[in-house]
């Protein structure tokens, strides 16, 4: 009996011991995933390619969507993963690496990685029409009305030059309506995105050629997925609003 006694102590003492190695070498490697953990991830098109035609052909999103979108994506992860930015958040690289020539590459693909997610969730298939609830209340006391928000979206297209985004953003308390350049994205400069256009040629240059216009055009009137920007306002859905769009 002593004998059986003393070696299922030390059978035990046995288990606890390899199960404490294993958990020392789990938790080693998932420190060590954490460091390496990418910073982005391709996020899936929460839409066919298809259903956005004909504002935004299927052939505009294999090529946006396919092709630009993930090469924005594996650039920011492997130009972070090589660098001091290396495990450090999205707010954190935009941060640390705004206004630094050194770093402008990292800053503009980071941005761009995150930019797109942002922007293929602006869009939606039968999008466009007014924004509800909230929104549309700032909106109207913020511009004046939709039309004025829309006219002053169209002139800060027009006013962008070369590659760039044009967005809604809420700056404090306030509505406001910011272009930024290349990978620029309004998080490096305070500022709360609520919806955005992708105004860089690959955007829109099969369906339109140089109308750049028209294409804004197109988005804010049949594709702007307003529930989308109210709820990045609200942080949900307008209690009186459900989507009308199925
Ligand atoms: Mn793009």
């Amino acid at each position: 009996m002593g004998r059986k006694r003393k070696d299922d102590a030390c059978s035990r003492s046995g288990l606890v011991l390899l199960l404490s190695m294993i958990l020392a070498v789990l938790t080693l490697n998932s420190c060590d995933m954490g460091a390496n953990k990418p910073l982005f991830t391709v996020e899936p098109l929460p839409y066919a390619e298809t259903a956005l035609e004909p504002y935004m052909s299927a052939e505009t999103l294999q090529y946006h969507y396919g092709k630009h979108y993930p090469g924005y994506v594996e650039a920011a992860n492997r130009l972070t993963r090589q660098s001091r930015f290396r495990g450090k958040s999205f707010d954190e690289v935009m941060a640390q690496s705004k206004d630094r020539p050194a770093d402008a590459e990292i800053f503009n693909q980071v941005g761009q990685a995150w930019n797109h997610a942002f922007f293929f969730k602006s869009l939606r298939p039968k999008g466009g029409g007014l924004p509800q609830g909230r929104l549309a209340d700032k909106i109207n006391h913020d511009f004046g009305s939709f039309e004025k928000f829309k006219s002053k979206f169209l002139a800060q297209t027009k006013a962008q030059f070369g590659s760039g985004w044009i967005w809604l953003v809420l700056d404090g308390e306030d509505l406001k309506i910011v272009s930024t350049a290349n990978g620029d994205t309004p998080a490096a400069h305070g500022l709360k995105p609520l919806f955005v256009v992708d105004v860089w040629e690959h955007a829109y240059y099969l369906d339109y050629q140089n109308q750049r216009i028209e294409y804004v055009e197109g988005v804010l009137d049949h594709l702007a997925n307003w529930d989308f920007a109210a709820l990045q306002l609200d942080g949900n859905l307008p209690v009186e609003e459900t989507p009308q769009h199925q």
